[in-house]
């Protein structure tokens, strides 16, 4: 190898600096299409086997049809720049997919949700139900679907949980005859009194009904109550004798003080207030598990529990009785306002006219008309967006529209794109935008007649039209400088100090490049990818090198001068892999070697991601930097960091700027990479602190992702580190992308939160986006809405492809708007609502004090509970908490978000932890926020081997464990294999492959391969979760009572925390307390 050491003489390629002017659309001109291959998608109207047209094709979508009497063609107005949206007149008129009369509502939990009375799409989109599986070609071109198991998980129902919470409403005698319970009659709760059909619920102060006898009843027993510990007893509501029968989801007796009880409150009141010193570690007992005799005890003579922990809401009991009553049919998007499954539930969607759940998700699909309503109610109206999100195989990706050269069909007004709601007028020649009211000319090869019902007859050939998700290709008009892009480029930037040589770090990853590197993303059918690749190493100096195909050896050129980058070569250095594979692999094997004897520990970070940059400018395109960088860099260089780790801070004032960048250098260097499409992935092996907040500003403002690997150690560390950098390499992912969220008149956004930059306030930009991120988005009232017309919303994502091709993906949803605050309780969803509140929480604590934070957290959801409690629940006792069946696990969920690591740290928790966590949950989507803050604890012991089945999962508390099983517990970042003291020998040989307790190493980061039933199930059970996850997770044997297994009970979520969170129980008494307060 040739070494050019080359004194820094400043920047040898002077090119202009591409400006950023945004997307501006001049005239038309004579451009030709990009060459780009053959796109992914099949084409909306080819050839296309299974695909039954329910209209005669009206030809290609390229070439426009040319029957019917073109429109007058006054002056077709040409897109131009964005217009601020939201600002006009209310439109009121719809058509496509039209608004059911009959909105689909979540059915009230105590009525049983019937196949039967599943939506049914109103006749005019029932018939067009043909799209019906997308071509095979098209089904297999994303290997990254591979990653997205859809296997069946676990029908099975768990075991009854006994004493109050077990039953499910399916239990209910299903009789459609029965009168649906009143509209806000939420559920009663199961295991309560409810034995009868609703429809005796009216009556719902009766004696005691026949079943189920009052001995299954016992945790719901009049007896012990909550005496003593919240407020002044009810004076308007005295406690009811006897068994209550309940609405709305009330449960347990929480009533005020009674005589005979004066047990003092023995929860920590520590709910937003900072933590005590933690308590003394609670020594596991499986014995502790109550048993039903205890419940039958006396009141008095009951410990502890005043409320039955089966009495409360079940996160395992509504996941499952969601998977029971919507895993078995398609969920069909052509009705408005229809609240999809839980994201725990296995379902295929269908494309009727609204974007799917998978690519969005809201935190209510029934919107207060007013904002007097939304402000009452504190609900949050956010939604979930996931633009690129991953389908599994059976679901059609979106189609892509091509209209040719003049792009596609937008509002002249708010610039809204064709969708399925606007409404076509004057005999088709014009449109009304359904977000503005804004009329448009149809433009001459747009145009096509009417049927008799006012809709276009070529409704079912056009995506645009009929579905809720699209692509078009974007014309030049779309591209900076208008210029189609060149296809991206990926740069390998790999740190060779000390301790990235010594671990073996080095050497394991050139070794894995060798082969990664032909597994590129690739568009469609193409045989290699577009994207071409560069190589940097780096310590306190950077060394680019020269990869030339026409090269016999790679050239380094070493950077000395870090302090303006630049970047030595340009001929060479982003190459095509096929090209020049021999000069890449033979770099490869001399990088290990090269840097084998360094001395040097001191490592430059931010000019590395200059040079990249600047590499990128040089080519003039967009791409990705995967850097691979192991401690704080302390040399000197812009970007230079200190080490300001300080745990002394935690819960003073000053904790926010342990979040927050120490230098705001990097967020001027975000933006510069933003404007060039330059997204930073970056790779973290640190053995001590190097200040994730302010690393990560790049990686999370240009829309890519960090991964974090303590202590890396090659035998264990490895194969996860592996894993996770081949999805990452080989993931779909967009570049140069920017989102725009339309809404129709009456709403608006206003809140973004999610790994991205913005310049302005409606314009989400990210460097590169893929199929992981989200964006949430919050939205405001600006004005009345209608229940008639409801509330539209249009995501519309421009993006660079992995081939340089420039398109417009489009997401469509509708909303339902109400006037009754039941209606919106009734179809709010609480796993998104939790992903909104903790995004929320965890960008206030760069800004707040902590404990703000969490008492904020807290006191929105008590608003949000008693406001339901006022408005909407029948009178009842005021002792009695009573939730919304739709947020009925509002407060475990909200008790896990405030115990989590950002907001109340547990000693073993680092700085660096806590700002990785908190720049993770910001771009989750509701699937990980769901499994991230309460995890899947699963009995392994339980599970069937001759089944591809998981075992029913428990809930995660240590009440529920047994020390003769093996649990696994996943959270989407780990996993636990917790085993008991008393496991069977058999099963630990089984598993292990050792012959007894003691022997199991707790060092495993796998387990061992071992031919018998048991260790196949588990193993596939392991691989099966992997798969569902966006990283792969660590893994984490522990024995009980071994001194790991502190680490393992922090997820425990429902019991009280180390670091001094609440149990379920305490906090919902919490909770109640709080609610009572706001009624009184
Ligand atoms: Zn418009």
């Amino acid at each position: 190898m040739s070494v050019n050491q080359q004194a820094h003489t400043g920047p040898p390629y002077g090119q202009p600096q591409p400006g950023y002017p945004g997307f501006q659309q001049p005239a038309y001109g004579a451009q030709t299409l990009p060459a780009v291959p053959q796109s992914q998608y099949g084409a909306y109207n080819g050839p296309v086997p299974g695909y039954q047209q329910p209209v005669p094709p009206q030809g290609s979508l390229r070439a426009p049809p040319t029957s019917g009497a073109p429109p007058p063609a006054s002056g077709a107005s040409h897109p131009s720049g964005h217009l601020a949206y939201s600002q006009f007149e209310h439109g009121d008129v719809q058509n496509g997919i039209p608004a059911s009369a009959a909105p689909m509502q979540r059915p009230p939990a105590s009525q049983p949700f019937l196949p039967g009375s599943a939506p049914t799409p109103v006749s005019q989109i029932s018939t067009f139900q043909q799209y019906g599986p997308p071509p095979a070609s098209v089904q297999q071109l994303r290997n990254h679907m591979a990653g997205m198991t859809i296997g069946s998980t676990a029908a099975s129902a768990p075991p009854p949980a006994g004493l109050g919470y077990g039953v499910g409403p399916s239990s209910y005698p299903p009789s459609t005859a029965a009168p649906r319970p009143p509209a806000m009659a939420g559920p009663a709760l199961p295991g309560q009194t409810v034995a009868g059909p609703p429809s005796s619920q009216p009556n719902h102060v009766s004696s005691p009904p026949p079943p189920p006898p009052p001995s299954t009843m016992a945790g719901l027993h009049p007896g012990p109550p909550i005496s003593g510990l919240h407020g002044p007893p009810p004076p308007t509501h005295p406690p009811q004798p006897g068994y209550q029968m309940q609405q709305n989801g009330s449960f347990g007796q929480m009533r005020g003080p009674q005589p005979n009880y004066g047990g003092a409150y023995p929860g920590p009141p520590n709910y937003g207030s900072p933590p005590g010193p933690p308590p003394p570690p609670k020594r596991l007992d499986p014995d502790s598990i109550p048993s039903p005799q205890l419940n039958e005890l006396p009141p008095q003579q009951k410990p502890r529990h005043r409320i039955d922990p089966d009495a409360i809401p079940s996160p395992i009991q509504v996941i499952e009785d969601d998977r029971n009553n919507r895993g078995s049919e398609p969920f069909v998007t052509g009705v408005r306002g229809q609240v999809p499954p839980l994201v725990t539930t296995n379902f295929l969607v269908k494309d009727q006219g609204n974007a799917s759940p998978r690519y969005i998700r809201c935190t209510s699909y029934n919107i207060p008309c007013t904002s007097d309503m939304a402000k009452q109610s504190q609900v949050p109206l956010a939604a979930v967006i996931k633009p690129l999100a991953a389908l599994p195989p059976e679901e059609a990706l979106p189609y892509l529209v091509d209209h040719g050269e003049s792009g596609p069909v937008r509002c002249n007004r708010c610039k809204a794109y064709m969708c399925p709601f606007m409404q076509f007028i004057e005999g088709g020649r014009r449109f009304q935008c359904c977000f503005c009211s804004c009329v448009t000319e149809v433009p001459p090869h747009y145009f096509q007649h009417l049927d008799h019902t006012g809709k276009r007859v070529d409704f079912y050939d056009r995506p645009e039209l009929s579905l809720g998700s699209y692509e078009f290709l974007a014309t030049v008009d779309y591209c900076k400088n208008n210029k189609f892009p060149s296809p991206p480029a990926f740069i390998f930037m790999i740190d060779v100090s000390y301790n990235a040589v010594k671990s073996g770090l080095v050497r394991l990853i050139c070794e894995e490049l060798k082969s990664l590197l032909d597994y590129l993303p690739r568009e469609g059918n193409m045989e290699e990818s577009a994207i071409r690749v560069g190589f940097v190493t780096y310590n306190k100096v950077l060394h680019f090198y020269n990869v030339k195909s026409s090269l016999a050896q790679p050239q380094m050129m070493v950077v000395s001068d870090v302090a303006d980058m630049f970047v030595p070569l340009l001929d060479g250095f982003l190459v095509n892999v096929s090209e020049s594979r021999t000069v890449i692999a033979s770099l490869l094997d001399q990088i290990p070697e090269m840097f084998a004897d360094t001395r040097e520990t001191e490592t430059v970070f931010a000019p590395v991601i200059q040079a990249g940059l600047e590499a990128l400018k040089a080519a003039e395109c967009a791409g990705k930097l995967f850097i691979f960088h192991t401690s704080l860099p302390i040399a000197e260089a812009p970007g230079k960091l200190k080490n300001r780790d300080d745990r002394k801070l935690i819960n003073t004032d000053k904790e926010k700027t342990l979040f927050q960048p120490q230098t705001s250098f990097y967020n001027n260097l975000a933006k510069d990479c933003v404007a060039q499409g330059c997204c930073v992935d970056l790779f973290l092996f640190p053995n001590q602190y190097l200040d994730v907040a302010t690393l990560g500003v790049v990686p999370y403002q240009t829309g890519g992702s960090i991964y974090k690997y303590a202590y890396f150690q090659l035998e264990t560390d490895q194969y996860r580190f592996l894993n996770d950098l081949r999805r990452d390499v080989q993931k779909e992912v967009g570049f140069d992308a920017v989102m725009r969220v339309r809404t129709s008149t009456g709403i608006r956004a206003t809140d973004f939160f999610g790994a991205f930059y913005m310049s302005n306030t409606t314009d989400v930009e990210m460097a590169g986006l893929d199929c992981d991120k989200t964006i949430t988005v919050e939205f405001k009232h600006d004005d009345k809405l209608s229940e008639d017309s409801g509330a539209l919303l249009q995501c519309a994502l421009l993006y660079t492809s992995c081939a340089g091709q420039r398109r417009l993906r489009i997401h469509n949803l509708s909303l339902n708007c109400c006037t009754q605050l039941a209606d919106l309780y009734r179809n709010c969803e609480t796993d998104t609502l939790i992903n909104y509140l903790a995004k929320y929480a965890y960008r206030g604590v760069l800004s707040s004090p902590v404990k703000t934070v969490r008492d904020s957290l807290i006191n929105q959801c008590a608003q949000i509970l008693a406001c339901y409690r006022k408005n909407c629940a029948s009178p009842s006792s005021a002792g009695q908490l009573i939730l919304p069946e739709c947020m009925k696990l509002l407060p475990v969920y909200l008790n896990c978000v405030l115990k989590s690591d950002v907001l109340q740290p547990g000693p073993e928790v680092t700085t660096d932890d806590r700002a990785y966590i908190r720049q993770l949950v910001t771009s989750m989507d509701v699937a990980e926020t769901n499994v991230f803050f309460y995890p899947r604890l699963l009995p392994l012991t339980k599970a069937d081997v001759d089944s591809d089945s998981l075992p029913a999962a428990i809930r995660n508390s240590e009440e529920r464990l047994s020390k003769g099983d093996i649990y696994l517990l996943e959270n989407g970042l780990n996993i636990f294999v917790w085993v008991g003291v008393s496991v069977q020998q058999g099963l630990i040989q089984n598993l292990f492959g050792v012959s007894s307790f003691s022997q199991i190493s707790n060092a495993l980061s796998t387990l061992p391969v071992l031919e018998n039933p048991f260790s196949k199930k588990v193993r596939s059970i392991v691989d099966m979760l992997q798969g569902q996850r966006s990283r792969y997770m660590k893994l984490i044997v522990v024995k009980q009572e071994d001194k790991l297994e502190m680490l393992f009970r922090h997820f425990l979520v429902e019991d009280k925390s180390l670091s001094g969170g609440a149990s379920y129980v305490d906090f919902l008494c919490h909770m109640h307390k709080e609610i009572r307060q706001l009624l009184s």
